[in-house]
């Protein structure tokens, strides 16, 4: 094996992993270090696809217990099955990984089991949890480390009981009262998939309102759904210690703008506040690599660092942590160094909530607009007045698409309804070819579908909606 290479990718997260493709396939040289024994990172092993798969599973379960009735579908008796449902979760979760190691070798991309540490500009140790360090060349390194769960200060995970997404993605049993931390997509989606199976799910937010970030009218109508759903929202609220006792742990909560304390009895706590960039033990102090006051590694234009030839992706460098963002970084990157052009349009990445219904957006919120004092128009259509949507009984929620008040232009688009992560991208792929609601207006849309609320949110923009 050899152990000198154009490029020396560390991590095989989304970022990572496909980088090394995309500078195998431009004729590259590529190694990539993993400390994992599987490859996919977060996302394929304890992130975006196990919380698809329960999330997918409990959707069905709550439908055959709730929904299905009302399609003139009979069923009794329905019982959850959880180690099955777990069981298909890990198959998913291996199959994808193991995809990554047919990927690997199909590109001929060189895989080294353990952790990197970057030991002078062009070399890579790598040391194995068992064995010795072994020493790489390279002509580039890219770091793509990723990002670990926040802590909550007083707060101590053990992953069983007071949990971060990685342990409530394995409870072996549905806790009677769930207790999530932190009102973001991880912590929705996860409520959502225990709330389904069983437990009663309270959510305790810092700020005022739920999915910070996201356009402040979807949010409401988002938390409106949810409450319906049984979740129980204490917002404005700031925890601030875990008793664990022998049958149940005792959450210690105060108003986040002061005041008196009282304790929520609950079985499990899901801690999700959020993530952090990961980059332990790389040596990044001694190379002399900037990092920013959040311990995100900074990068140029090119993703290059502040030392030549060392390059960073992904969750551990700014923006939002998503898999796709990393993955476009990795392509744009490879592509970098490759001596091609690579780019990624950071104003046009969607980001999903995949609770049901889901939540997509892209682009602007109504508030950026108003901040940024652009003048703008909505259209909005609900999916009540969607035939397709009323077929499948799944009629919560409406489409929202903001454009430019003097062009056109779409500026951003928000949807709360039935399949919205799909439906965005109809949204995404316009506005990187700087549509305006006009185009989505005119162009021809099948019939029953749900994308036909998108066409008429684009007419509405105009005031000329048909079907409302
Ligand atoms: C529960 C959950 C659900 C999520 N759902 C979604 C979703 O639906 N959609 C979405 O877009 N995003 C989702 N995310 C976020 C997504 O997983 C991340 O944005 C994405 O994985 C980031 O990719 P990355 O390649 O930058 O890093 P990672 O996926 O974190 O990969 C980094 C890899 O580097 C390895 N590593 C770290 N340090 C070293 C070292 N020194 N040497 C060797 N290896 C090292 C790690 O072991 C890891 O495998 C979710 C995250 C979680 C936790």
């Amino acid at each position: 094996m050899s152990t000198s290479y154009d490029l020396i990718v560390i991590g095989g997260g989304p970022g990572g992993y496909v980088a090394a493709i995309r500078a195998a396939q431009l004729g590259l040289s590529v190694a990539c270090v993993e400390k994992r024994a599987t490859l996919g990172g977060t996302c394929l092993n304890i992130g975006c696809i196990p919380s698809k798969a329960l999330l997918s599973s409990s959707e069905k379960f709550t439908e055959a217990e709730h929904a299905l009735a009302a399609h003139g579908v009979k069923v009794s008796g329905v019982k959850l099955d959880l180690p099955t449902m777990m069981a298909h979760k890990d198959t998913v979760v291996a199959d994808n990984t193991k995809g990554v190691d047919f990927l690997f070798k199909k590109n001929k991309i060189e895989r080294f089991i353990g952790t990197g540490r970057i030991a002078a500009p062009g070399k890579v140790e790598v040391t194995p949890d068992k064995g010795e360090t072994q020493t790489l060349d390279a002509k580039a390194i890219l770091i793509a480390t990723g990002s670990d769960s926040m802590p909550l200060p007083g707060i101590e995970i053990d992953e069983e009981r007071i949990v971060t997404s990685t342990g409530a993605l394995t409870l072996s049993q549905v806790p009677k009262h769930l207790v999530v931390v932190g009102a973001g997509a991880i912590g929705l989606e996860m409520g959502s998939v225990w709330g389904r199976l069983g437990a009663k799910v309270t959510v305790v937010e810092f700020l005022d309102c739920i999915t910070p970030g996201m356009d402040g009218e979807i949010a409401k109508h988002f938390q409106r759904i949810l409450k319906k759903q049984g979740f129980e929202f204490r917002l404005g609220t700031k925890v601030t210690g875990a008793e664990k006792l022998k049958t149940k742990i005792k959450l210690t909560v105060e108003p986040a703008a002061g005041g008196d304390e009282e304790t929520l009895d609950c079985d499990v706590v899901l801690v999700a506040i959020g993530r952090r960039p990961y980059t332990e033990g790389l040596g990044l102090e001694a190379l002399g690599v900037e990092t920013d006051n959040r311990g995100f590694i900074t990068i140029d234009a090119h993703y290059q660092t502040n030392v030549e030839g060392v390059f960073a992706i992904g969750d551990c460098v700014p923006g939002p942590m998503l898999a796709h963002k990393a993955e476009d970084e990795g392509v744009a990157c490879a592509e970098i160094i490759a001596g091609e052009t690579g780019h990624v349009n950071y104003d046009v990445i969607p980001s999903i909530v995949y609770t049901w219904p889901e939540v997509a957006s892209v682009g602007q919120t109504e508030e950026q607009l108003k901040d940024a004092g652009i003048d703008y128009k909505v259209g909005k259509f609900p999916f009540s007045a969607n035939g397709r949507a009323r077929a499948a009984n799944d009629t919560d929620g409406f489409v929202k698409l903001l454009a430019d008040a003097a062009t056109d232009q779409v500026l951003g688009a928000h949807i709360l309804g039935p399949d919205a992560g799909t439906l965005i991208h109809e949204i995404v792929v316009g506005m990187e070819f700087g549509a305006a609601a006009e185009d989505i207006a005119r162009t021809c849309h099948g019939h029953p579908t749900l994308s036909e609320a998108i066409k008429e949110a684009a007419l509405a923009v105009g005031d000329r909606t048909i079907h409302i």
